[in-house]
């Protein structure tokens, strides 16, 4: 029985202010929703103080993104070493990071790998394009995003994939719940192929696109979709934790 996640992806949203107001709105509200995991992905800079605000409550801490590297002459950049005792969920491999800092599918290899050897559980993003999903090649653009994203790593269930089509991503325009189970049950499949069909069962992967308080019922019902990785809603208290409500409702009364 794979546990149901909820991850709000902030991205660059929140001062350190903000970020910790919306927390403890956020914390004001979620009694009643520990059948859920709930993971915060805020930007690195209030990574620190929310773990703060996070201790004594079960929700988990997850940073947008980091370098492949342990340290060094990278300016800029966030390394795993860094991120360790801060939280423990990464998300990488966002469409965003894809498009707008051209990371690639070895990138995102690299990277995974690093998260496995500090501990940290990735969650991966996988989603192709309009014109890809237009011209039918979904399913081929996801294969290879899954299986190069995870080459050379050992078998495990202590990943999270999200499967994020990109002309969902911020538009308002979600995938209908039966278009994202069925990515959903592929990926399950590629994962099948590429370690076995025990590990593949057990492992969680979420929907992420345009989802709300309004249209999360759709995802939650369907049963390879194991929760969410939401953007704009997870800005908002209400929203975010209606979100959670659902979830735990939806999925424990199945
Ligand atoms: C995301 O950023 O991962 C995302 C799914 O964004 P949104 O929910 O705003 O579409």
């Amino acid at each position: 029985m794979r546990k149901p996640l909820i991850a709000g992806n902030w991205k660059m949203n929140t001062t350190l202010e903000e970020a910790k107001n919306l927390v403890k709105a956020i914390l004001n509200e979620i009694d009643g929703t520990d059948g859920v995991e709930t993971v915060l992905c805020p930007p690195f800079v209030s990574l620190a103080a929310i773990k703060e605000l996070l201790k004594g409550t079960s929700v988990g801490l997850g940073a947008q993104n980091m370098y492949f590297e342990d340290k060094g002459a990278y300016t800029g950049e966030i390394s795993p070493i860094m991120l360790t005792n801060l939280c423990s969920f990464v998300i990488l491999g966002h469409s965003e990071r894809r498009q707008y800092f051209f990371e690639t599918n070895e990138i995102v290899n690299k990277k995974v790998k690093k998260a496995f050897e500090f501990g940290l559980q990735p969650i991966i993003c996988v989603g192709e394009s309009l014109a890809d999903n237009e011209a039918g090649k979904t399913e081929q653009i996801i294969s290879r995003q899954v299986r190069a994203g995870l080459a050379g790593v050992g078998s495990t269930s202590q990943l999270v994939i999200a499967y994020e089509p990109i002309w969902a991503i911020g538009t308002g325009k979600a995938a209908t719940g039966k278009q994202a189970n069925a990515t959903i049950s592929l990926i399950r499949g590629i994962l099948a192929d590429l370690w076995n069909r025990e590990i593949a069962e057990a492992v969680r992967i979420l929907y992420g696109g345009s989802v709300t308080g309004s249209n999360i019922a759709e995802f939650i019902a369907e049963p390879d979709i194991d929760g969410a990785l939401v953007g704009g809603a997870s800005l908002k208290a209400n929203d975010f934790v209606s979100i959670l409500k659902q979830t735990v409702n939806l999925k424990s009364t199945r």
